[in-house]
């Protein structure tokens, strides 16, 4: 299938092609801004969206923070957005679990953003920050385990320990023990030299020590869309815009929304030659080299 190069079409098409969708779902790192800096161009897209009566998800697979300081973040970036329009793995870690009634404590291999968004649901949790069992495989003793964990969480963990892997693995070894995972995204996208690991990572090597699957509620995995349908979305009118083929194309295509890609983030314009030539992620229906473009298109 081939893909449509927005940025030689028609304004004609272009219209068209707004036409065709009422909801917008945006990946956030790589699409709308950069760490900290805004990608020029997105928020006024984002807003023109809104203006012309879509409805905007910001659906990010980082789970660092909780919905209301990623809703800031988007809004001092020029975006406007509200809290309920977030969905972040940290939140849906949180909405997941109070919605099949869990009611035990969380492990949580994780940061402070899943942790609050826990807490808001009145679900306890053990694990954030550095475990202060030492880090030997000798030092963990059967005491140190909390009985009333009934569930492993993972997500992003700066402070990921072999302590860390034996608690996991030794919960999980409990079968009623539920096991939850953010996303398993690679690695972070790269800005200099130095790679740095992301979640997938600490997902893989608990899921190799307990033996088990996690259920992954990040992109590309299909939670998203269920929760977005029990809010009436109509998968075949709704766009995603997403700047990874194996996340968020992958995660467009398997719920059956359009997609866009666009080339300020993680995929580049070679990387998108190599998934065409080698078939080793879905292809987008749509490119564009930055979002910004598209509100360009329209008002030329
Ligand atoms: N996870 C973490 C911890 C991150 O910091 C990021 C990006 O900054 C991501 C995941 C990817 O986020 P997104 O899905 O918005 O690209
Ligand atoms: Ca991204």
């Amino acid at each position: 299938s081939a893909v449509f190069d927005l940025k030689h079409a028609e304004k004609e098409q272009v219209k068209e092609f707004l036409n065709s969708f009422d909801t917008v779902l945006s990946d956030c790192d790589g699409v709308l801004w950069i760490d900290n800096n805004a990608i020029p161009g997105s928020a006024d897209t984002m807003n023109y969206f809104r203006k012309i009566g879509k409805r905007v998800f910001f659906v990010t697979n980082n789970s660092t923070k909780i919905r209301s300081d990623f809703a800031l973040k988007a809004q001092q970036l020029g975006f406007i957005a509200d809290e309920n329009e977030i969905l972040s793995t940290s939140y849906l870690v949180a909405h997941y679990l109070k919605s099949i009634g869990f009611k035990k404590k969380v492990y949580l291999i994780g940061s402070n953003g899943i942790g609050d968004e826990l807490n808001a649901v009145g679900i306890k949790h053990v694990g954030v920050g550095p475990d202060h069992v030492k880090p030997d495989f000798k030092s963990l003793k059967p005491t140190d385990l909390d009985s009333e964990v009934g569930a492993v969480v993972v997500g992003f963990d700066e402070h990921v320990s072999y302590p860390k892997f034996m608690k996991a693995a030794s919960y999980l070894a409990s079968e009623d023990c539920l096991f939850v995972a953010t996303n398993t995204d690679e690695r972070f996208p790269k800005s200099s030299s130095i790679v740095v690991p992301g979640s997938g990572t600490l997902v893989r090597a608990v899921e190799t020590c307990s033996e088990r699957k996690a259920l992954v509620l990040g992109k590309p995995h299909e939670y998203i869309r269920k929760y977005l349908e029990s809010c009436g979305l109509n998968p075949a009118r709704t766009l995603m815009i997403g700047d990874r083929c194996n996340t968020d194309i992958e995660f467009g295509v398997r719920c059956g929304f359009q997609t866009l890609l666009v080339l300020t983030g993680v995929t580049s314009t070679r990387d998108l030659e190599k998934i065409r030539k080698e078939q080793i992620a879905p292809l987008p229906d749509v490119v564009l080299p930055k979002l910004g473009d598209l509100l360009e298109i329209v008002k030329s």
